[in-house]
């Protein structure tokens, strides 16, 4: 069995033909899990015995003829996702007992159609990053090369695909978590429409901003998870009316040059115009257009997700849930669990979010970042009001960095320039495959950003399959 080259798509052919069976196929990854994380470290925790239990499960159905497209294929889950009596920690210390009570509305979903669930993965805490080099527990290496990081902060379910140890993954994006390791592991990574799949059971970042996605090997393989996992929930207050997906032949692409085009590494930036080359050749119009105020989005996004954080973050107090540390008052054991029980990055930006919610201060930052916000909204609506179906941009300025090289937060912050105005905004993306740039003798994979307006996914995935022909 060739993991390297399974996808869900070919998968699910097989385990329907008989070619083999959810136990062989489950199998097969927890023997490459074994041979390969201790190197890449992309699960925190795995589930051999619920595995094998829940492939056999599979193939009963499977042999009953009930099957759906998730049935007995195995999957990788990030472990900011609750899962009923798992841990789920956020890769926080503050979190690192914590059992889930309940199942997230998309684990739920993912059960019902009898996947295998191989284990959690690695993340930045909380979700914070763009390495996962701020894991409580310990990094995550890129499977692409060892001596970079996969990104993040769903850099555990990228390397678990990548390295051929999953079929495919859920991760989270709240400014680019899925599309950003995407991008540095060479997959393809999906944030769907803001209100398209249910917030419910995952630990909240940035509330106004999170996604759930898949991290897939194909644009197809894509399709197929996110059909699963999307969908109304009563649950989550922020979930859109069910509806399909709208579709339409997509024509014409908008390439907003101005707002990326200094930002990014030179071949990375060839890359990308190759690629725009040969939507051209298969009958795209390719238009320039302006989005003067979408460079702002990331100083938009470093108030606003803070801001939102430090809201999320104040019910873990030592007494409420986690990590706690007894003192003589209660103040004290406030200070003292959240002192020790969150990472540097974490109370980075809590402070930074009592800060600019801060009495004195909200309307100069806060207040501001809304209204910023608003106009970069205004930009992208006008954009696609303007007959443009889509827009492309580069997933990220360079392809996967070194451990430790971005040290400085704030360089660290810069790697999500091109994906946080989709989040401000709430409009859907997809990162995919846009060729490879040569570093040290390494040949790194970099994303092709594709974006279309709120609710069109099938816009995102048709010229997403154009750019994997190409
Ligand atoms: N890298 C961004 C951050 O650090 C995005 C994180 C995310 O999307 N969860 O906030």
């Amino acid at each position: 069995m060739d993991l390297s080259k399974m996808t869900l798509v070919s998968a699910r052919i097989s385990l329907d033909t008989k070619e083999f069976s959810s136990v062989e196929l489950t199998e097969a990854y927890l023997k490459a899990m074994k041979e390969k994380d201790g190197s890449i470290h992309a699960y925190l925790e795995t589930w051999e015995t619920s595995a094998r239990a829940e492939a056999k499960a599979a193939d009963a159905r499977i042999a009953s003829g009930d099957t759906a497209p998730l049935t007995g294929i195995p999957i990788a889950i990030k472990d900011n996702i609750l899962i009923e009596g798992r841990v789920a920690s956020a890769a926080s210390k503050m979190l690192e007992n914590y059992v889930a009570s309940y199942d997230a509305t998309v684990t739920t979903k993912i059960k019902k159609e009898g996947a295998v669930l191989l284990g959690r993965t690695n993340m930045d805490e909380f979700a914070m990053g763009s390495s996962t080099e701020s894991s409580a527990f310990g990094p995550t290496r890129n499977p692409v090369d060892i001596s970079r990081v996969p990104g993040g902060s769903s850099g555990g379910s990228a390397a678990a695909v990548a390295g051929d140890m999953a079929v495919a993954s859920l991760g989270s994006d709240t400014g680019g978590s899925i599309r950003q390791p995407a991008s540095l592991t060479g997959l393809v990574g999906l944030k769907p429409t803001y209100g398209e799949v249910s917030r419910f059971g995952l630990i909240a970042l940035g509330s106004s901003l999170d996604q759930i996605g898949p991290l897939t090997k194909t644009v197809a393989d894509s399709r197929v998870l996110f059909n699963v996992i999307r969908g109304h929930d009563a649950r989550d207050s922020t979930s859109l009316p069910d509806s399909e997906t709208k579709t339409a032949k997509p024509k014409v692409i908008g390439v907003p040059r101005s707002f990326f085009a200094s930002g990014v590494e030179q071949d990375v930036l060839e890359q990308f115009e190759k690629k725009l080359e040969s939507l051209k050749n298969a009958g795209y119009e390719l238009r320039d257009i302006e989005l003067p105020t979408a460079p702002y989005g990331l100083a938009v996004y470093y108030i606003i997700m803070p801001a939102e954080v430090s809201t999320n973050l104040g019910r873990l107090d030592g007494i409420r849930y986690g990590h706690s540390v007894q003192a003589e008052d209660i103040y004290t054991v406030y200070a003292k669990s959240r002192g020790t029980g969150f990472g540097p990055e974490v109370r980075r930006r809590v402070l930074l979010g009592t800060f600019v919610l801060s009495a004195g201060y909200s309307d100069a930052y806060y207040r501001k970042a809304k209204a910023v916000r608003a106009l970069i909204r205004e930009e992208f609506v006008n954009a696609f009001e303007s007959g443009i179906d889509a827009i492309v941009t580069p997933t990220t300025p360079s392809p996967a960095f070194k451990f430790g090289e971005k040290s400085d937060p704030v360089a660290m912050y810069a790697e999500d320039i091109f994906s946080v105005p989709m989040n401000l905004v709430g409009v859907p993306a997809i990162s995919v495959p846009g060729g490879v740039v040569t570093r040290e003798g390494v040949q790194l994979p970099v994303g092709f950003q594709i974006i279309a307006p709120h609710r069109f996914e099938e816009v995102l995935f048709a010229i997403g399959e154009d750019v994997e022909k190409a």
